[in-house]
């Protein structure tokens, strides 16, 4: 089935994430003709066993390290990068943002962002539910990968970002940014408190469920605040983690695995 067309928050004719979405996305192929390039993985693929099924790229949510290990290889195939191309993070809800170090198989130091300016480094995120946020500054040739959960998203975590991306020698208007499949804010029920609190921090992130009761839409707030950083491109990939099930979410089914955004820049044209 093709999902509905959806309208991006601002055109994407020349942006380096095209548009969306695209009919291969729900395969989780690769996106992107040029020398940037990306993917979000989704449950389809992998060896891991229930309730992780079957393509779980987390290593701490208590499935079998050799599955997982087994998993980050067929990625690694599918993105035709060697397995120690890909740059995990050690993610904490935090907002440090860190330069990704080539060959990085894994993070020591916990951080819930990484740039990178080098060819050939994948650069990976790991979600469900959260907000895996890709950015890309093709003029100047800077990635990012973050991971945007509520409390990051919340604390500034994306502006930490574009910071990183700039001491890296980006420009936040030459910065184009998609937000990646994550619950959405009809499915994203918070006490009315929460969401009070999230939204005097994150503005346009208030959302009410499709119950009627106080919720959260993480990317409608990031998107703005992105926005108001400079950002003028800014794509929402609008998969929803909790109401596709070809997707893990945490609030649905945890314990559950965890679906990988992830963003690199081609060694060949
Ligand atoms: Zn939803």
């Amino acid at each position: 089935m093709t999902p509905e067309p959806a309208v991006p928050l601002w055109p994407a004719g020349s942006g380096v994430f095209g548009s969306w979405p695209t009919p291969d996305v729900a395969a989780g192929a690769v996106q992107g003709a040029g020398p940037i390039r990306h993917l979000f993985t989704t449950r389809a693929g992998g060896i891991s066993a229930p309730p992780f099924d079957t393509l779980n790229l987390g290593g701490k949510v208590g499935d079998d390290p050799a599955a997982v290990a087994v998993n980050r290889q067929r990625l690694a195939d599918r993105i035709e990068l060697p397995v120690d191309a890909l740059a995990w993070m050690d993610q904490v809800h935090g907002t440090t943002v860190t330069l990704a170090h080539p060959s990085a198989t894994e993070r020591s130091e916990a951080c819930d962002g990484q740039v990178t300016t080098t060819a050939g480094v994948a650069l990976a995120v790991l979600v469900a539910d959260c907000v895996p946020m890709l950015a890309a500054d093709p003029v100047n040739g800077v990635i990012a990968a973050v991971h945007a959960g509520r409390r990051g998203a919340a604390d500034g975590i994306a502006l930490r970002a574009l910071d990183a991306m700039a001491a890296a020698g980006s420009r936040a208007d030459q910065v184009h940014v998609l937000l990646g499949p994550a619950i959405c804010g009809d499915c994203y029920e918070v006490p009315a408190a929460m969401r009070d609190e999230v939204e005097a921090a994150l503005p346009g992130s208030a959302s009410t469920t499709d119950r009627g009761t106080p919720g959260l839409d993480l990317r409608a707030g990031l998107a703005r605040q992105l926005r108001d950083a400079g950002v003028d491109s800014v794509l929402v990939d609008e998969r929803c983690t909790y109401s596709d099930l070809e997707l893990f979410s945490h609030r649905r089914g945890a314990p559950t695995g965890r679906l990988a955004g992830v963003i690199w820049m081609s060694k060949r044209p």
